[in-house]
């Protein structure tokens, strides 16, 4: 586009006026595709809002400065990058997630890390807490009991095969447990159920502590969960 304005603006002298008039419309039209390269989707890294060690002992704080400072920021930059390769033109973050079979496999494996990432960092924190009162009750009544929900959540957690991310969702105001693979989201494809809390269950996330252990992965994550946040995704 550059190179574009530079010809332009040293050729336009003397031309005659119809091909003034094309080089005119071009620049127009290089400074709508400016304006919208500028508007386009992308995806940032959140903040953290504790340090790396805050979440010890259950998460420690090797782990969480290797799963933030590479994993995640991979999966942000390469997002970035396939969305200007594959010149995609959805507006948010949720329109993209909607649409997600369009586009390529790096496209949604990246978008999903990216956004998952940014979704579990804020799905913790070292204060201790417990689910406030209307979150409690939906979670009552779904499960039968806060326990009974903890086991069903962790079965899930434990029991996927491979990578991924088990979630609390809310599908039209019913609560559910389910999994996905890879970085696949719940907010993936056309059903788009609201996610409200995620375990993820790579490997990459808990190898440094536990090791093959995922269970105990598993148990000792909701000491760290913030019931505030969750509660604050219903809808
Ligand atoms: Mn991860």
């Amino acid at each position: 586009m550059l190179t574009r304005r530079k010809f332009i603006k040293n050729t336009g002298k003397g031309l005659v006026g119809t091909m003034l008039a094309g080089s005119l419309l071009d620049v127009e039209e290089a400074s709508a595709l400016e304006n919208e390269a500028q508007k386009r989707l992308s995806f940032t890294q959140d903040r953290l809002m504790y340090t790396y060690k805050d979440l010890a002992p259950y998460i420690d704080a090797l782990t969480m400065e290797i799963h933030y400072t590479k994993h995640h920021t991979a999966y942000i930059k390469s997002v970035n990058e396939a969305i200007i390769a594959e010149n995609v033109m959805e507006q948010t973050g949720r329109d993209l997630f909607k649409d997600v079979a369009s586009y390529s496999d790096k496209l949604r494996n990246n978008a999903g890390g990216a956004w998952n990432h940014n979704f579990f960092w804020e799905s913790m924190t070292p204060k201790v807490g417990t689910p406030p009162s209307k979150l409690a009750d939906m979670i009552q009544a779904t499960f039968g009991s806060f326990e009974q929900f903890k086991e069903q959540f962790a079965q899930a957690a434990v029991t996927h095969f491979g990578s991924g991310w088990t979630w609390l969702v809310d599908h039209k105001g019913k609560m559910e447990i389910i999994s996905t693979s890879n970085q696949d989201n719940p907010l993936m494809g056309p059903a788009q159920k609201t996610p409200l809390l995620g375990l993820d269950v790579w490997e990459h996330a808990y190898y440094l502590k536990y090791q093959n252990r995922r269970s105990e992965y598993v148990q000792n994550w909701w000491n760290v969960v913030h019931w505030d946040k969750v509660a604050e995704r219903l809808i």
